[in-house]
C-alpha cells in the first residue's frame, strides 16, 4: 500500500495537466518575446493563460506576476513593499510560512525595518484586536503580511475583516495565499490584499511555477533584471510549458470546487472523529476547527520515545505524511508553528495529514489501523 497523505507539501500531477503541458512542450516552443509567429504563438497562449487565472481571482491580467514558486511570490511582495513603497514597518505572525517569516528577518536587518508580531492563540488565531492596536500605534508606512490560511495546522484568518482593518489604517496587505489557492473561491480585490501567493504544485500543477498576485494601485519595479518579461518586473524567458500546467490546474480546481471539498472533507472528518474516538483525549486536534482548511488534519500525540518514531515508523508502513511543514523537515527544532502557539509543544508530536482528490476513505482506515498499532499511549486506570 502506498498512501500519500502529504498534499499540503506538494501534490501528485493531475493527467489532464500533464496532457496541457505536453501539448504546449511539443507544438507551443517559441519564446513570447519573438515576433515571428512561432513567438506569436507563444506571446498568444501566455496572455490568455493570464487573463483566464486573473479571472478567477477576480484581477486583471496586469495584476498576475508569474514566478517560480509561492516562496519568491512571497519574496517579492515584501521586498516591494520595503524596497519600491517604503514601507518601515511589517506586522506579521511568529506562526507565518518561512517563505515570509526568513524574508521579513532578512529584510528588516537590511533595511532597519521595524517587525511587530501580532499574538495569535493556541488554535493560531490572530488576535484582531493587538492587530488594530499595533495598527493605531504608529503612522509609519506599514506591510501587515498575515497567512490566508495555516499550511501547518490549518487555521484561516478573517481575511476580509484583516484587509478592512489595513485598509482604514492606510496598511498595504499581503497574504500568503499558496494554501488556499484552488481551494476557496478568492477575490483579491474584494479581500482588500495588495499582494497574493500561489504555487502551481499544490494544487496538482507542476512545480517551478506560480504566480504573486499585485494589485494595479502598486506598479514595482524590476524584481530580476534582464529582458522586459513580465511588463519588466520579472526578466527572463517565461516558463510557458509550467504556465500551462497551472492553468490546467487552477482550471480543474475551480471548475471540481465543490465535488473535491466534499469528498476531501469527508475524509477529514472520518479521519478525525474515528482518532479521537479511539484516543480521546491523549491527543490534540490542532488549529480552528471552525475555521480551518479542509485539507488539513493536524494532530499532536503525546511525546515519548516510542512517538518520536511515528512518521518513520508510518513510512515504513508505505504511509507518507509530516510533520509540519515539509521545508523544515531537515531541522531538528520541531514545528515553529507549534511553538508559537503552545507553550508546552515540546510534549507533543505533531501530525499534519494533508489530503487530496485521489485519497480514499479505504487509505484512511489503513492509516488509522497503524496509528492504533503504533502509537503508544498512556493506559489510564
Ligand atoms: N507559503 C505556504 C503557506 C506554503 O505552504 C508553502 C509551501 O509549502 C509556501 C509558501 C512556499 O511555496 P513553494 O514551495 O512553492 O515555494
Amino acid at each position: 500500500m502506498a498512501i500519500y497523505f502529504d498534499s499540503a507539501a506538494t501534490t501528485q500531477l493531475d493527467d489532464k495537466v500533464i496532457e496541457a503541458m505536453y501539448e504546449c512542450m511539443k507544438d507551443n516552443y517559441g519564446n513570447p518575446s519573438s515576433t515571428h509567429s512561432f513567438g506569436r504563438k507563444a506571446k498568444n497562449t501566455l496572455e490568455t493563460c493570464r487573463r483566464e487565472i486573473a479571472a478567477y481571482f477576480g484581477a486583471s491580467p496586469s495584476e498576475i506576476t508569474f514566478t517560480s514558486c509561492g516562496t519568491e511570490a512571497d519574496n517579492l511582495a515584501i521586498k516591494c513593499a520595503v524596497e519600491e513603497l517604503g514601507v518601515t514597518r511589517i506586522i506579521s505572525t511568529e506562526i507565518e510560512h518561512k517563505a515570509v517569516l526568513s524574508m521579513i528577518k532578512n529584510i528588516a536587518a537590511i533595511h532597519s525595518v521595524e517587525v511587530n508580531y501580532v499574538n495569535v492563540n493556541e488554535d493560531g488565531q490572530v488576535d484582531l484586536n493587538h492587530l488594530e492596536e499595533l495598527l493605531e500605534k504608529s503612522d509609519q508606512k506599514t506591510l501587515v503580511s498575515l497567512m490566508h490560511a495555516n499550511n501547518e495546522i490549518g487555521t484561516l484568518i478573517p481575511i476580509k475583516k484583516v484587509g478592512d482593518l489595513c485598509k482604514s489604517y492606510k496598511a498595504y496587505f499581503h497574504s500568503d495565499t499558496v494554501q488556499t489557492v484552488g481551494h476557496f473561491p478568492l477575490n483579491f480585490e474584494e479581500m482588500g490584499v495588495h499582494f497574493a501567493a500561489c504555487a502551481a504544485h499544490k494544487i496538482h500543477g507542476p512545480k517551478g511555477i506560480g504566480f504573486a498576485y499585485i494589485n494595479k494601485s502598486i506598479t514595482p519595479k524590476s524584481m530580476i533584471i534582464g529582458g522586459g518579461q513580465e511588463r519588466g518586473l520579472r526578466a527572463g524567458t517565461e516558463n510557458l510549458i509550467g504556465i500551462c500546467g497551472l492553468h490546467k490546474a487552477l482550471s480543474l480546481s475551480y471548475s471540481n470546487l465543490e465535488t473535491d471539498k466534499k469528498h476531501i472533507s469527508g475524509l477529514r472528518e472520518y479521519m478525525k472523529s474515528e482518532l479521537t474516538s479511539y484516543f480521546g483525549d491523549q491527543i490534540r486536534i490542532n488549529g480552528c476547527e471552525e475555521n480551518s482548511l479542509y485539507t488539513v488534519l493536524s494532530v499532536s500525540f503525546p511525546n515519548n520515545d516510542n512517538n518520536s518514531l511515528l512518521l518513520f515508523k508510518l513510512d515504513m508502513k508505505g504511509i507518507g505524511l509530516s510533520g509540519g511543514s515539509a521545508c523544515n523537515s531537515g531541522a531538528d527544532q520541531g514545528s515553529h508553528v507549534i511553538r508559537g502557539i503552545y507553550p508546552n509543544a515540546s510534549d507533543y508530536i505533531p501530525l499534519r495529514f494533508s489530503f487530496c482528490k485521489n485519497n480514499t476513505k479505504e487509505e484512511v482506515d489503513f492509516c488509522l489501523e497503524a496509528l492504533k498499532e503504533l502509537v503508544e499511549i498512556k493506559v489510564t486506570a
